[in-house]
């Protein structure tokens, strides 16, 4: 069998290796260069902003993710000499007396439920944890086993095991429509006019995958949600765990810089960084993280992420179109996920359904809005 997968990002990526691992050929094709838009942008923060607000249904292939995470770094580690620098860093949400947002209970619940260890910690424990945090912080909760990860050396690694196992990359390739072959997909046309043939083709597109599908006779609604992240230099042990508020989340790394993001905007395809949201992350940071004032800020990016109105990401095949599957959609969750999504596409399209119940994420099913955690439809 010879799958093309479209879209080189981490969906992409991965689901491309562990079909290879699988003994299926693969083709994947990518519009620009590999590993630069979402997944090369994102934090690699290895949890769900407030988990506790997503559906149970969600969870339950997060933490099978998640629990993937160990062994894959070990082996992307071992076969390519890539340290993708994970590490469980933990996760604290500090706690203001002014929040907008009371998420004490309903975290602590959550955790218990799903058996996410989590210690409450007083003004004071906060503060010898994260001496930079503000003095106004009166309490917070920390997640000791939260990890993280460095994105781009994750994509490195990944890009190096693809090479090793012979997958054949096209870049600056844009696909545009779907060969067919008696009402079956029998591979994809390029901008360019080029014809790649394959028995399966697997959308993988990120944030352009709403467009590509309704190029392609089908609807999904994804869409873009812009990012906006600044690099901070700091020194090593400046701070420990990644710190998530409502406002700002600070991911430190082992190098001692930290990531400071990252803003959720609905401006469609508009690329480059803006003071203003600039100005706006640097603000809270102050207000949250004052101890950080005055680093030296190295580097300021942004990113799209593929977002849902739901919050979830489109996994399956595409029931009108034999041959074609979707894994996009990811949003906020895409490298938390990526283990997983390509460990169950993988199997799926070499077709063995999932074990694992995840009608949640039905490319078919009835999308319901969820202010939450999903894109607001109307300001789209
Ligand atoms: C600022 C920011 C912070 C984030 N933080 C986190 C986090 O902490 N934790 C977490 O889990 N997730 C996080 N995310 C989300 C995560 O990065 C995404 O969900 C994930 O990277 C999506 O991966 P992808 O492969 O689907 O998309 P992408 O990485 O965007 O890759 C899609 C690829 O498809 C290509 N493509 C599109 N259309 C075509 C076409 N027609 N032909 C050929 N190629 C095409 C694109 O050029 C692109 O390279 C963050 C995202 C951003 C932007």
């Amino acid at each position: 069998m010879h799958v093309a997968v479209v879209g080189g990002g981490i969906i992409g990526y991965l689901t491309a290796c562990y079909l290879k691992q699988l003994n299926v050929d693969v083709t994947l094709i990518e519009r620009g260069e590999t590993g630069r838009e979402s997944s090369w942008a994102g934090a690699g923060i290895l949890c769900p902003i407030h988990p506790w607000l997503y559906p149970d249904s969600f969870t339950r292939p997060v933490d099978s993710s998640l629990a993937l995470y160990p062994d894959l770094q070990a082996k992307l580690l071992d076969k390519t000499g890539v340290s993708i620098e994970w590490e469980r860093s933990g996760l604290l949400i500090p706690f203001f007396d002014d929040d907008r947002t009371d998420h004490w209970q309903a975290a602590i619940d959550w955790s218990e439920k799903f058996g996410w260890k989590v210690e409450e910690l007083d003004s004071l424990d906060s503060l010898r944890r994260e001496p930079v945090l503000s003095d106004r912080i009166q309490k917070s909760l920390l997640w000791p086993e939260v990890g993280q990860l460095r994105n781009p050396r994750l994509l490195r690694a990944v890009r190096v095991l693809m090479e090793q196992l012979g997958i054949i990359t096209v870049e600056h390739a844009e696909v545009t429509s779907l060969l067919k072959a008696e009402d079956r997909v029998s591979g994809v046309v390029c901008a360019d006019g080029r014809h790649i043939e394959a028995d399966q083709v697997l959308l993988a597109g990120g944030s352009w995958c709403g467009e590509l599908a309704e190029q392609m006779g089908f609807e999904l609604p994804v869409k873009p949600v812009k990012g906006q992240i600044v690099l901070l230099k700091g020194e090593p042990g400046l701070m420990h765990s990644i710190v998530k508020h409502d406002d700002v989340y600070f991911v430190p790394r082992v190098d001692g810089r930290i990531l400071v993001g990252a803003s959720m905007e609905y401006v469609g395809f508009e690329r480059g960084t803006t003071d203003e949201v600039i100005d706006q992350l640097m603000a809270s940071m102050c207000s949250i993280a004052p101890g950080l004032k005055g680093l030296e800020v190295e580097q300021k990016w942004m990113g799209f992420r593929p977002g849902s109105p739901d919050g979830m990401p489109f996994l399956g095949p595409v029931a009108s179109i034999p041959g074609l599957w979707v894994a996009s959609g990811h949003y906020r969750n895409g490298v938390a996920l990526a283990p997983i999504t390509a460990e169950i596409m993988s199997q799926w399209m070499v077709g063995n359904e999932p074990e694992m119940d995840i009608s949640t994420f039905a490319v078919n099913r009835p999308v319901v809005q969820s202010l939450a955690v999903g894109f607001p439809d109307k300001v789209i």
